[in-house]
């Protein structure tokens, strides 16, 4: 339970102002800071004071980290915490952010049975739930275009993911939200065995945890898109976020 000092802790984070240099950084560097509307852009900058209050960033391997990239990778992770908090991701601790990419990828098996032995590189990893590792290099790339990657989106929502049944507000809601999950990780798995193309990553056939998380990009990058071709289960992202992207995207 959030204690009454926590919470107290929070609000006068929260209140704290936002300098000015910041909200430069976001409005330049952020694309999706600039779609939110003008109280979102408020809550959020009230989350990532207490994001920066809570949460320990250190670059790796030598790098120098700039407000640049702490605004980022805090504005992201508190995206989706616009509707509801989660808690504010209790349990996640560290991000260790490297300047490029850093882990080589362990031999991968594909759902067709096919082993991929590709030494490409991690781009992003959720550690249980005490460390995100992230690089610098992929998130620039994805911050490019909306075009349903990001890999903030995705380290965070495993964050949440961990969380379980405790990120819904009852069990019925809970169990909803598994049954049309469920069906839609089914469809995608079956369609990236049989080669069709997809609108959710393809490597979100690894796993719920992973399908979770590309979902998850898919709907705040590509709302209009996910909301039309696969409404029911936008609907179900849609109350677990309990927030509506594709009003971001309406102009
Ligand atoms: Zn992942």
């Amino acid at each position: 339970m959030l204690s009454f000092f926590r919470s107290r802790r929070r609000a006068q984070w929260r209140a704290k102002p936002f300098p000015e240099p910041w909200e430069k950084v976001l409005a330049r560097h952020v694309p999706y800071y600039s779609l939110l509307p003008p109280e979102h852009q408020a809550t959020l900058k009230g989350h990532i004071h207490v994001f920066f209050a809570e949460k320990n960033i250190e670059g790796c391997n030598g790098l120098h980290l700039t407000d640049r990239m702490r605004l980022t990778i805090a504005a992201h992770a508190c995206v989706l915490l616009l509707g509801h908090d989660f808690g504010f991701f209790p349990g996640l601790e560290s991000i260790l952010l490297y300047p490029g990419a850093f882990i080589p990828r362990h031999k991968e098996e594909h759902p067709s049975g096919i082993v991929d032995e590709d030494p490409e590189a991690q781009e992003g990893e959720s550690w249980d739930r005490g460390v995100v590792i992230l690089s610098w290099e992929d998130i620039r790339r994805d911050l490019k275009a909306f075009d349903g990657r990001n890999v903030l989106f995705h380290e965070f929502a495993h964050q949440l993911y961990d969380l379980g049944e405790e990120a819904f507000p009852n069990v019925s809601a809970h169990q909803h939200f598994i049954e049309v999950f469920a069906k839609h990780y089914e469809r995608h798995v079956k369609d990236v065995n049989r080669r069709r193309p997809t609108f959710f990553d393809e490597y979100g056939a690894e796993d719920p945890a992973e399908f979770f998380a590309v979902a998850t990009e898919a709907f705040f990058e590509q709302p209009l898109f996910f909301r039309q071709k696969y409404p029911a289960f936008y609907k179900e992202f849609q109350a677990y976020y309990r927030q509506n992207p594709a009003e971001y995207f309406r102009q």
